[in-house]
């Protein structure tokens, strides 16, 4: 058995990468001259907090992850490849920062809102490329 070669994509390379440890994601801020606040994606038309255009503003990446805010388990699968049940939570994952992430985890019952989650690849063999979770980050809580 030999391990496959084929380099993975991200699915969204506009909003992360996987970082050095093959594992985790990194995450694409910029981050605005003006208030010095970060938005996401990098390329997003424009400061999430003061509104200034983001004109040479610096980029940077950083470990993917948060709080976890809340989340709900869904029952029916929300797009394609997606598995049913899954656990659709929203993380903080800088300042003023939202979005909403597929958590990994076996059921709810492992989640609390304020736990910190932090941002893994999920492989996709077939399609060759991979996509965004987030787990629990401590060790101790079984995903
Ligand atoms: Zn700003």
């Amino acid at each position: 058995m030999t391990e496959p070669q084929t380099p993975l994509k991200p699915l969204h390379p506009t909003l992360y990468q996987l970082a050095e440890d093959g594992h985790s994601l990194d995450f694409f801020f910029v981050q605005c001259r003006a208030c010095s606040g970060l938005s996401f994606p990098a390329n997003v038309p424009g400061c999430a907090h003061c509104g200034d255009p983001l004109v040479d503003a610096q980029k940077l990446s950083r470990p993917g992850g948060g709080e976890l805010l809340e989340y709900v388990t869904l029952h029916v699968p929300l797009a394609p490849g997606m598995a049913a049940p899954s656990i659709a939570g929203d993380v903080r994952i800088a300042d003023g920062i939202v979005e909403e992430g597929v958590i990994s985890a076996s059921d709810e019952t492992v989640l609390r809102p304020g736990m910190i989650v932090r941002a893994v690849a999920e492989v996709r063999e077939a399609q060759g490329v991979y996509a965004c979770r987030f787990m629990p980050a401590d060790p101790k809580v079984t995903p």
